[in-house]
């Protein structure tokens, strides 16, 4: 009924509708019952979206102007903040606190009359690619409840996808939104680092975490990002640059101009369908007039050593305020200060947040500084400046998203290196900063999604969509 509707074509519906949100709310609440077992859900906020739908009923029939996202049922990831609710970054060292303000995408949602639905699961403060370092077990696929959603914003992923909300926010560090969008069939944007205020996002590692938004058609997504991005006196690494006007038909005949890293499809890790599949896509956008051109991208092996150090050591500055002091659990039974910051830690984190606790700890240890933490920030740079000269020529990068389509759950368990090395097409948007999106395009022989990953300058997301808009319309096979 109010599935596979873009939210334009909501409203349509709800002008004729009195009680459209309540219904609509209603028909959301009774699918995520339906599909508890996928565990998408921390908490479901039932009573509060029934009346705050009610009161936007009342809104709309008093014939009162409405937001731009009237009704619009949203999930967010468990590191978004929400005044008044819990949040725990699925994690047990924050189980049972309670935000005590908003996030500024979070206000800006409310502000525009948008309903959370609820808290969606996601890996240990969103460190992980499979959803299963989570302090409230795994989440399913809906494609194959055999396969992980993807991490670490699996259970915001599994509610778009299983139509269990219109749009969902989560966060994207390293590729957290774009890979489970991949491995579930939908949309996935990370816009650039600076769109989108972080305030209110629990940090992982502050110079690379952006909230993203997982929808089901370009549309939306481009609505929702218009509405959260922004100047924000709480964040000042966001930028006050325009964000220009998504509009569907203004770009139909447009030609771009593609780059694809040859070397990242020749890559040993990446699965041969897949590969066949986006080199086929590069042939129809050449065979549609776009100039599509492969260059040899040479720090590609670079980049996931890269991330994990710097991704890491901000991570172990970021965590190291979970002490039992000022936020969440703390053990009681310590026999001095440190025995009891001992004791929280080692109990309230998981196995996969120790690990980089301690890798982080140890990269920014006096004597290995210069090795690791210094090296990777030349990387960075060396990254930055290479991807500011493909833009002088290209509009946008294509890349597969993730070198395999969704694994079997507990595939990865005893590998974490492993888990780390499938990231290599993803991490590059977060080292540089640049918008990334996976949108769905294609099924693979074992029957699972996969998508293809777009890249765009800096601020340029406006781009990206209509790009990604134009090759959905023209090229999706499955
Ligand atoms: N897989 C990456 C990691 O584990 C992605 C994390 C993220 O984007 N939050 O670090």
């Amino acid at each position: 009924m109010y599935q596979n509707k873009t939210i334009l074509q909501y409203f349509q519906q709800l002008a004729n509708d009195k009680n459209g949100c309540e219904n609509v709310v209603k028909y959301f609440l009774n699918r995520i019952e339906a599909f508890k077992h996928l565990n998408a859900f921390i908490e479901v906020y039932t009573e509060e979206s029934i009346q705050r739908a009610k009161a936007l009923d009342t809104k709309r029939n008093n014939g009162e102007s409405l937001g731009k996202l009237h009704g619009v049922i949203v999930a967010l990831k468990d590191v978004i903040c929400y005044k008044g609710h819990k949040i725990s970054a699925a994690s047990n060292i924050l189980k049972d606190f309670t935000s005590v303000y908003s996030s500024t995408a979070v206000e800006k949602l409310l502000a525009e009359d948008a309903i959370i639905i609820g808290n969606c699961n996601c890996d240990e403060f969103a460190m992980g690619s499979t959803n299963e370092n989570s302090a409230y077990g795994k989440v399913l696929n809906t494609l194959d409840e055999t396969k992980v959603p993807g991490g670490s914003s699996g259970g915001s992923a599994v509610a778009a996808q299983a139509g269990l909300c219109m749009i969902s926010l989560g966060s994207d560090t390293g590729g957290s939104v774009r890979q489970p969008a991949d491995f579930c069939g939908i949309i996935g944007l990370k816009p650039t680092y600076g769109r989108i205020s972080r305030h209110g996002l629990i940090a992982y590692a502050s110079s690379f975490d952006q909230i993203g938004i997982f929808g089901n058609n370009i549309e939306d997504v481009a609505l929702v990002l218009e509405i959260i991005s922004g100047a924000d006196e709480y964040d000042s690494t966001v930028s006050n640059k325009k964000l220009e006007k998504f509009n569907a038909s203004s770009h139909n005949n447009s030609k771009y101009k593609f780059a694809y890293f040859k070397n990242a499809l020749d890559h040993p890790s990446l699965d041969q369908d897949i590969k066949k599949n986006i080199e086929d896509l590069i042939k129809k956008l050449s065979a549609d007039g776009h100039e599509v051109k492969g260059i040899n991208f040479e720090l590609l092996d670079y980049i996931v050593p890269a991330y994990y150090v710097l991704a890491t050591a901000e991570a172990s500055s970021n965590l190291s305020r979970y002490d039992g002091v000022r936020f969440g659990k703390r053990e009681t039974s310590g026999t001095d200060l440190t025995d009891m910051y001992t004791k929280t830690r080692t109990k309230g984190f998981g196995k996969e947040v120790k690990r980089r606790i301690m890798l982080g700890t140890f990269v920014l240890s006096s004597g290995y500084y210069e090795a690791y933490f210094t090296k990777a920030q030349q990387i960075r740079r060396l990254l930055v400046n290479q991807t500011e000269k493909i833009f002088k020529d290209f509009d946008a990068i294509l890349i597969p998203t993730v070198p395999a389509t969704a694994l079997s759950i507990g595939a990865m368990e005893k590998d974490p290196v492993a888990t780390y090395l499938a990231d290599i097409y993803t991490v590059f948007a977060n080292l540089t900063g640049i918008p990334a999106i996976s949108i769905p395009l294609f099924k693979h022989s074992n029957n699972m999604p996969f998508g293809v990953q777009i890249m765009s300058d800096k601020y340029n997301e406006v781009t990206l969509l209509q790009i990604s808009d134009r090759i959905l319309r023209d090229h999706k096979t499955a």
